[in-house]
């Protein structure tokens, strides 16, 4: 086994760990530090962001936008050095330029998530830090002098190290062993759970549906409140939901017991809705029901709403009732779906649960129990909504480490 002595040794080299390895080379030129990673690369993961595009910040970024015990604490600290403007002024230093797109989300100019991997790695190399990839953490150990690492075929016996492993998968599927690490150094970690990620529902008419897209409403129902409401483009798959306004309710709905409601038109009342939808079933008496939808929604969609209804698609516009017809205004204002435990982590961008915060230092993200031993980005107890700001909380928490090591 290969035995190495380093300065700084960064365990993970994902989006957190190649930003605190390169703020940590900066401050340290003369140092050794190295990035052990388990993938045959660092920053795969990177790639496959924002749909390749790579959504790598977002300029509202801040507390309310985060969640996890205590993350509206640690968020307002650590922005108030290391916020969007921060992390793309030093991304601008590293040649990156980027674009904001109308919604605030942040993408390299070129739209392609590998320029961001290509910064970050050319000043890995400007710096001397060394990618050991393949490399598997096994085993981490306090020493007298610090922490001694045993990863595949080394072992690094470093003064500081860094705990950048990210969430509980890697989204290949496989689970990272990371919870067991942070078991053996006696760090306190939560319950994990799959966030941003399509919601499992149960709904005999989604089979119908599937591939279909819709501009709804949705909003998250428990205990017959609406706790969280969001806007944008539903997409109906065989048993779930998807879409980036339902993929920020899937942290709670995941948990199950809970409802989904569409609400198809959002933009008109229930008068002007009944209104609407007597005229349309008035214009002609001996149209079947299914005619109804005709130039408001997907032909599927439409069949499916007057199922849900109590509505058959074939009957005669005249024949549906008052009571039906309210059934129809309501199904389109508040259609509900029942909600499953969802703990497949395979299709979730982020992990919810991790590392307790109240075990690390908001200034340095040093762990409180274990001096220079740093934990970052998604591996701890935080984890930010749809729209640039996870990657923004790995790299500004990166820097962070980094510039305290
Ligand atoms: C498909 C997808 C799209 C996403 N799109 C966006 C987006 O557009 N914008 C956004 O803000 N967020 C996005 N995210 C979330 C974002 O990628 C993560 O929140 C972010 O990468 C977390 O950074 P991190 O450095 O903490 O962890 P990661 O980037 O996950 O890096 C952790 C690294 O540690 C390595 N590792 C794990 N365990 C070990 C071990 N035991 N030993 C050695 N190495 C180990 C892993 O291989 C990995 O390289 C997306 C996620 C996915 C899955």
């Amino acid at each position: 086994m290969k035995k190495q002595n380093v300065y700084a040794a960064i365990i993970g080299g994902g989006a957190g760990g190649m930003m605190c390895a390169i703020r940590a080379a900066e401050r340290h030129p003369k140092e050794k530090i190295v990035i052990l990673e388990k993938a045959d690369r660092v920053g795969k993961k990177l790639l496959v962001t924002g749909n390749g595009r790579c959504n790598l910040s977002h300029v509202g970024a801040d507390a309310r936008s985060y969640h996890g015990e205590g993350s509206a604490e640690l968020i307002n600290i650590l922005f108030k050095k290391y916020n969007t403007n921060a992390v793309l002024r030093y991304f601008h230093t590293l040649g990156l330029l980027t674009h904001t797109d109308h919604e605030g989300r942040v993408y390299p100019l070129s739209n392609q998530s590998s320029s961001v991997l290509d910064v970050l790695r050319k000043r890995l190399a400007e710096l001397s830090v060394v990618e050991y990839c393949g490399a598997e953490i096994q085993s981490i150990q306090k020493t007298a002098q610090g922490y001694e690492i045993v990863a595949a075929d080394r072992r690094i016996f470093a003064k500081k190290a860094v705990i950048a492993v990210g969430g509980k998968n890697d989204y290949v599927g496989r689970e990272s062993g990371s919870r067991e690490l942070m078991r053996a150094l006696g760090v306190g970690t939560t319950k994990v759970s799959p966030s941003l990620s399509p919601v499992r529902v149960k709904n005999d008419l989604l089979k119908s549906l599937k591939g279909i897209r819709a501009q709804a409403e949705v909003s998250l129902i428990e205990h017959r409140q609406v706790v969280k409401s969001e806007r944008g483009e539903v997409q109906f798959a065989e048993n779930a939901l998807s879409g980036i306004c339902v993929f920020n309710l899937s942290r709670e709905a995941n948990k199950g017991g809970c409802e989904i409601s569409l609400n198809l038109l959002p933009d008109m009342d229930h008068d002007q809705l009944y209104k609407e939808i007597t005229e349309r079933t008035e214009r002609d008496l001996t149209a079947p029901a299914s005619d109804i939808f005709i130039g408001m929604f997907h032909k599927n969609l439409g069949l499916a709403v007057l199922k849900a209804s109590g509505v058959r698609p074939s009957a005669f516009c005249k024949d549906i009732s008052e009571k039906e017809l309210k059934s129809i205004c309501r199904h389109i204002k508040d259609w509900r779906f029942s909600c499953e435990e969802n703990r497949d982590f395979k299709k979730a961008q982020v992990t919810a649960g991790g590392v307790t915060l109240n075990e690390i230092d908001p200034c340095s993200f040093m762990c409180k129990r274990h001096k220079e031993l740093y934990i970052i980005g998604e591996a701890l107890d935080i984890d930010g909504d749809c729209g640039g700001y996870n990657l923004q909380f790995a790299f500004a928490s990166g820097m962070c480490a980094g510039d305290s090591l």
